[in-house]
């Protein structure tokens, strides 16, 4: 077994042929595409973390299923300090990157589905579990990159799956075939989905007596016949397709996401991990859902980490670098990004071994990481924008600098500490502009809003581990109170 560079993967991919439709136009050359490489590059460099000797130890890890050395990437979780070691690994791709780096979604799915799978057998006697193993143990030989598809697209809110005017608006199986099922529908929000191997579909919600349709867990390479592709637009993002790499703010790297339609697909039985078990749908979305909440508290840290950076560099370019209130607005940045990575960590060092032998999170400390991440970065890009200046929404093109006539304008003008040059000061505003409200933001901002699910999925999550009787209990204990 091979653990892959960044380039083996960019030729894997490159390799599924894959299409998509994007801005308009249906094509099949993703990889030099403008607007998708970026995010290719991001993803890669989860792989060449394995061969970094700065960084190899964090990345690779021994796995029991395939019992061979595996980038984490791919791991099920054998301990508490593979959920630490998951968290400092995101963190270090979110602060190399400054954006999403796309490849924790299968992860979590992987880790989710294999306690899921194990219980569900248990119970109903199915055959799921091994299933998953073999599907899984493939994955972490062939070191891939897996979409975990959730988020069906749920029309009408107010109204359950088998009440829709059209049934495909959540996921579903179509029809029992000899050999597999066929499956119908569509996932939106497919955080990389271009730029991975395989796609692990699950359902998107707990189902209900009358619903095990739309209870589907499933594994399908991307290049599978009836899959279609619609490429999702982010602030800015043509400025990913401009000559000069200035104006895009992230010169390297970016985030990708995607509408995916399933129509007529065709599932073989052996890469089926439930269907109809609706007991189990529940408990899967929720494991899933905290394992990414976990992951925020990696990733959107490291994220964090390259926008104070950039806070401070611009605050010293602009002269203010030792001004006591830019020092306090500095702290304070960092103070909310470390809250959130204290939150990543607790909830890793007190996960726990699932009947299946793989580590769950803690499932109420996760929920407190993720709600947290629906606030702090937004109040951190308040923060940078506030320390940056009002240059930060008003900039000159790339162009103009390039102009004769008016770049050198654009050079005098734009000077301020003589320590820094006026092309540097510009690169660092861009970055920060990238973050706060271009292309990132879609990845900093909104995806810490709704991404493993909004503020008041988790907010129920709490109510419910919080064991708030035991605490009445005590107090009354305390009291005498009857
Ligand atoms: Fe990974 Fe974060 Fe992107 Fe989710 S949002 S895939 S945890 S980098």
């Amino acid at each position: 077994m091979t653990i892959k560079t960044g380039d083996d993967y960019l030729a894997s991919i490159k390799s599924l042929g894959l299409e998509a439709h994007v801005m308009g136009e249906k094509t099949d050359h993703l990889p030099e595409h403008g607007l998708v490489k970026p995010s290719q590059q991001a993803v890669a460099l989860t792989f060449d973390g394995a061969h970094d000797p700065e960084t190899r130890e964090l990345f690779c890890v021994e796995s029991d299923l395939c019992n061979d050395t595996i980038n984490r990437f791919t791991h099920l979780h054998r301990s508490t300090d593979d959920l630490v070691n998951k968290v400092k690994m995101q963190r270090y791709c979110g602060i190399k990157t400054a954006c999403c780096f796309q490849r924790c979604v299968g992860l979590d799915a992987a880790n989710a589905i294999f306690s899921t799978t194990f219980e569900c057998d248990q119970k109903h006697n199915t055959a799921y579990h091994q299933r998953f193993k073999d599907y899984w143990k493939w994955v972490q030989t062939e070191d891939l990159v897996v979409d975990g598809a959730m988020t069906d697209p749920k029309g009408d809110r107010g109204k359950r799956p088998k009440d829709q005017i059209d049934p495909d608006l959540y996921l579903r199986v179509k029809e029992h075939r000899n050999g597999g099922v066929v499956i119908n529908g569509a996932k939106l929000h497919q955080t990389g989905m271009l730029n991975s191997h395989e796609i692990l579909v699950m359902p998107t919600m707990a189902m209900r007596p009358g619903e095990e349709t739309w209870a589907i867990c499933c594994a399908i390479p991307t290049n599978t016949k009836g899959v279609r592709y619609i490429y999702g637009r982010q602030v800015s993002d043509t400025r990913k397709l401009e000559t000069s790499g200035l104006d895009v703010g992230n010169p390297v790297y970016g985030g990708q996401e995607v509408m995916t339609v399933f129509e007529d697909v065709f599932v073989p039985a052996e890469r089926i991990f439930m269907d109809g078990e609706i007991d189990f749908s529940g408990i899967l979305v929720e494991r899933f859902a905290s394992y990414h909440r976990q992951s925020y508290g990696g990733c959107k840290v490291g994220v964090g980490d390259a926008l104070i950076g950039a806070t401070a560099l611009i605050a010293s370019m602009n002269g203010v670098g030792g001004a006591s209130h830019i020092r306090d607005k500095i702290v304070e940045m960092i103070h909310l990004n470390e809250t959130l990575y204290s939150c990543g960590i607790a909830c890793s060092a007190t996960g726990e071994q699932t009947p299946a032998g793989n580590y769950q999170v803690n499932l109420l400390l996760a929920n407190v990481c993720k709600l947290n991440v629906t606030r702090f970065p937004y109040e951190l890009a308040r923060l940078a924008t506030d320390v940056a200046g009002g240059l930060l929404g008003t900039m000159p093109s790339a162009a103009d600098l390039a102009d004769e006539v008016a770049g050198p304008y654009i050079k005098k003008y734009l000077a301020a500490s003589p320590d820094g040059d006026v092309v540097d000061r510009i690169k660092v505003l861009r970055l920060i502009e990238n973050l706060v409200a271009g292309a990132g933001s879609v990845g900093y901002l909104i995806e810490s809003m709704h991404g493993a699910g909004p503020p008041m999925a988790q907010r129920i999550m709490i109510g419910r581990q919080a064991n708030l009787e035991e605490k009445i209990a005590r107090v009354k204990d305390l009291l005498g109170v009857n």
